[in-house]
């Protein structure tokens, strides 16, 4: 059979230990036998991370809004064991936190749902999409340990020295101060993109934050989300079938509890932070669990929601057989192909993606799957596969449904 061709490359963004592996697996039984593969790639391996003083991260985030589509394998964020074990001349900063700050982004993830891993909350039989906004809040602040009684000010000064000061606390005796701040730009960004993305999805998008306390910060996001729909995105909606709409946040956990999902869930940086972990949990596994950056000038960067599984790596280099799930890396790459395809009007390339996503489900729902899953599926007759049989296996069903 004639091998799929493509017109525009994707960003291939390689990346460390273990999900490595996998990434050449896949390439070679899953991708290179049917589509004549087109990428410009780029090694963000730590070792020429290291080696190029990280440039080479720059360039595959400039690369990235060149093109519009990228895929990411996981990366080592370096920290100090890391130091030495790859003898870095500096602790070179998160990847992914490069490229997000580049392309200015917001963090889409969704489950993965198959037959036999049964999300622990009920009345869940659609995915829920949480969308995270990546920039400020908690994760940017400045903190101070107040050690006795005095003033606790909240200040600002403009560039011509005038000052605003507001009084958050006098103290009678030692306790604790934060600030935290936002901008509008980043603000503006995280609506766009999550607007932009309900309509790619044609889902409703749910956002939520505790405006009735926090009535300038809080009410900020929420004044500005309301103003780009109602000025941008309202008829677009409308044409869609689909509904925005705002509530606080511990109603939107109440309401999420009882709903069926097959909606976005937008979330400011530290909510989207916790409710992203309670809500891939209950559906399973980090491993079946789709996650793509999305920018506001609609640039798409796919990755796999886990790390580079460290300690599988170790026993593969010790010539030890592993059972690491590929499954969210397989998504990564059939996102990255579909919506390449989808831009370039590439039909093959789209049907390729839909039937490899098809087979990747169908192989675990025929009882063949990784240790992980085989740990919690309520299947019987698993057939337990190592990481590479376990995309031999896929390869075996992407054939039988040709
Ligand atoms: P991790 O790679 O996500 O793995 C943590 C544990 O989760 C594994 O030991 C394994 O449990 C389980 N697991 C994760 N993915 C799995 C898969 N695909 N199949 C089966 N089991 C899976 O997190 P980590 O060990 O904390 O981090 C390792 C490295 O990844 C770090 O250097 C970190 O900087 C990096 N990291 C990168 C990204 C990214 O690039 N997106 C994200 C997070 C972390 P068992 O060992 O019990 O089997
Ligand atoms: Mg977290």
């Amino acid at each position: 059979m004639a091998k799929i061709t493509m017109t525009t490359p994707l960003v291939e963004m390689d990346g460390d230990e273990m999900t490595r592996i996998l990434w050449k697996i896949i390439k070679d039984e899953l991708l290179l036998p049917y589509i004549d593969l087109k990428t410009e790639y780029y090694d963000l391996s730590l070792n020429y991370r290291n080696e190029t003083n990280d440039q080479v991260t720059k360039d595959s985030a400039e690369a990235a809004k060149k093109y519009g589509v990228a895929v990411k394998c996981a990366t080592i964020t370096p920290n100090a064991a890391r130091m030495d074990e790859y003898k870095l001349t500096e602790m070179w900063k998160s990847p992914n936190g490069t490229i997000r700050a580049a392309l200015d982004g917001t963090v889409f993830r969704t489950p993965i749902i198959v037959k036999g891993i049964t999300p622990c909350v009920r009345n869940w039989e659609q995915p829920i999409t949480l969308a995270r906004h990546a920039y400020g809040d908690v994760y940017k602040n400045a903190e101070i340990k107040v050690p006795g009684a005095g003033k606790g000010y909240i200040v600002f000064e403009d560039e011509n020295g005038n000052e605003i000061r507001e009084l958050i606390q006098e103290f009678n005796g030692s306790g604790v101060l934060q600030g935290i701040h936002n901008t509008e730009k980043s603000i503006s960004s995280f609506a766009r993109a999550c607007f932009n993305y309900a309509l790619d999805l044609k889902q409703d998008l749910w956002f939520a934050t505790k405006d009735t306390i926090s009535k300038k910060y809080d009410h900020t996001f929420k004044d500005i989300f309301q103003e780009i729909f109602d000025s941008e995105y309202k008829e677009r909606f409308e044409k869609a079938g689909i509904v925005y709409f705002y509530t606080l946040i511990d109603d939107a956990v109440a309401r999420v509890m009882k709903a069926k999902g097959g909606f976005i869930w937008a979330c400011k940086n530290y909510d989207g932070d916790v409710m992203s972990d309670m809500v891939s949990s209950a559906f399973g596994s980090l491993a079946m669990m789709t996650s793509v950056l999305v920018s506001p000038d609609g640039i798409y960067e796919y990755e796999a929601a886990h790390g580079t599984v460290q300690r599988h790596y170790y026993k593969h280099l010790k010539g030890e057989e592993t059972s690491t799930n590929s499954v969210a890396t397989i998504f990564a790459w059939t996102g990255a192909l579909r919506k390449r395809g989808e831009l370039d009007s590439n039909q093959e390339l789209i049907a390729f993606a839909n039937r490899l996503e098809q087979a990747t489900i169908q192989t675990i729902e025929n009882g063949e799957m990784t240790k992980d899953l085989a740990l919690i599926t309520s299947l019987k007759d698993v057939r337990v596969k190592n990481s590479e049989d376990f995309i031999k296996a896929i390869r075996n069903t992407f054939d039988s449904l040709a």
